[in-house]
């Protein structure tokens, strides 16, 4: 066995990307020229949404989804804590308060009954996240948010080509998010997008991605003073992707369904290969949805192995395989802490915290890493 290092996840570049990245640097515009709406154009056609807006990181998206949402002091906002602080930081963002709610012990996405629960009179918006790229109960989520005048922000950013009862996801609920740092399924280095079928959630995030600005006519609020004129209508932020970053994009996005085919082939050897391998528990996947296997998640039974989690963890992690443990509860980060959220509050997610961990998978994977990783975790004591 070689020990070359394997990574859980990383991106995958060919001489093309690198190309259209040049063909810009040569350009006359290097950020807000053409490619950004040709990349946002390109996005939602991708997903079947009618509207895309590119931001600098997945982080910004969020951000924008919540402004636009118009997410203020008071509002409660429902996410789970079995994702990276980003669901929930875009909510203290806009000075709103995140309430977790647990998750389903099989997918490990966000319980509908459990977000049933935690709603009160103050609750104003649901970030449900497609933990490992498995779309959640979305027509449950659909139904609570109606019910009690909800707007609904999926995270998407491990679920670019997932499908949903034969939707794709992005184009089902009042925005979605995604992210284009390097691990996820395409990448613009950094970068992030947010998807919408409502045009006036379309203008609202376009302005909040540079500065609250607008200039168009029909919009402003006072007399334009001529043709230099624009209006900062709100306090919006510099949120723009670069044209360098929007090529890529656009070069990376042609190749994203090659890229869900390897992830999904990967996800099926080691579906097959690891199935027989009585400690470890593999990620459950339900009917009517196509998971875009962001990542590989294993629950490991530390009881039948006669090894702790983290013996397993340091184990391969000395075999050089880049395993990692998504996610550490959002709510157990000092910061969150300070904020007076308590350990408790999700028992099904801290249960499934202790014994995690996430094997490498991205495109460009070789068959014999793949094998490496299936011939440790099934030689594990020898
Ligand atoms: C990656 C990620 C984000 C944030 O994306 P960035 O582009 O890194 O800002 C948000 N939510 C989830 C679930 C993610 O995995």
């Amino acid at each position: 066995m070689t020990n070359k290092f394997i990574p859980y996840g990383k991106q995958h570049i060919d001489d093309d990307d690198i190309e259209a990245v040049v063909e810009v640097l040569k350009s006359d515009y290097l950020t807000t020229g053409p490619k950004i709406k040709e990349f946002e154009e390109k996005f939602a056609d991708y997903v079947d949404a009618k509207y895309a807006v590119a931001v600098s990181n997945g982080t910004a998206a969020l951000h924008a989804a919540c402004f636009a949402a118009e997410i203020e002091e008071g509002d409660e906002v429902i996410t789970t804590p079995l994702t990276f602080a980003a669901s929930a930081n875009c909510i203290l963002y806009q000075s709103g308060t995140p309430v977790f709610a647990d998750v389903d012990p099989k997918t490990y996405n966000i319980d509908p009954k459990e977000i049933e629960k935690k709603i009160t009179d103050k609750t104003k918006a649901i970030i449900p996240v497609h933990f490992t790229g498995q779309p959640c109960d979305m027509d449950k989520i659909h139904k609570i948010a109606k019910k009690h005048d909800l707007m609904v922000i999926e995270d998407a950013a491990h679920a670019l080509g997932a499908t949903y009862k034969g939707q794709k996801i992005g184009r089902l609920s009042d925005m979605s998010i995604f992210s284009f740092h390097p691990v996820k399924h395409i990448t613009t280095g950094e970068g992030g997008m947010v998807t919408t079928n409502s045009e006036e959630l379309y203008r609202r995030l376009l302005q909040f991605r540079t500065h609250g600005i607008i200039k168009d006519e029909d919009y402003y609020e006072n007399k334009s003073h001529g043709d230099w004129y624009h209006e900062q209508q709100f306090l919006g932020y510099n949120y723009r992707m670069t044209d360098i970053q929007a090529a890529l994009g656009i070069s990376q996005l042609k190749k994203s369904d090659k890229f869900l085919e390897r992830r999904r082939e990967i996800a099926q050897i080691y579906n097959e290969k690891l199935k027989d391998v009585e400690w470890l528990r593999l990620p459950y996947q339900k009917n009517n949805r196509e998971s875009s296997w962001h990542l590989y998640v294993v629950q490991i039974d530390e009881n039948k192995l006669g090894k702790s989690r983290k013996g397993v963890f340091d184990y391969l992690r000395e075999q050089n395989l880049g395993v990692q443990v998504h996610y550490i509860p959002v709510y157990y980060h000092p910061y969150y802490q300070k904020l007076g959220y308590q350990k408790g509050i999700c028992p099904v997610a801290e249960g499934i915290y202790e014994k995690i961990t996430s094997i490498p998978i991205y495109p460009k994977m070789k068959d014999k890493d793949i094998k490496s990783v299936v011939y440790r975790l099934n030689y594990i004591n020898d």
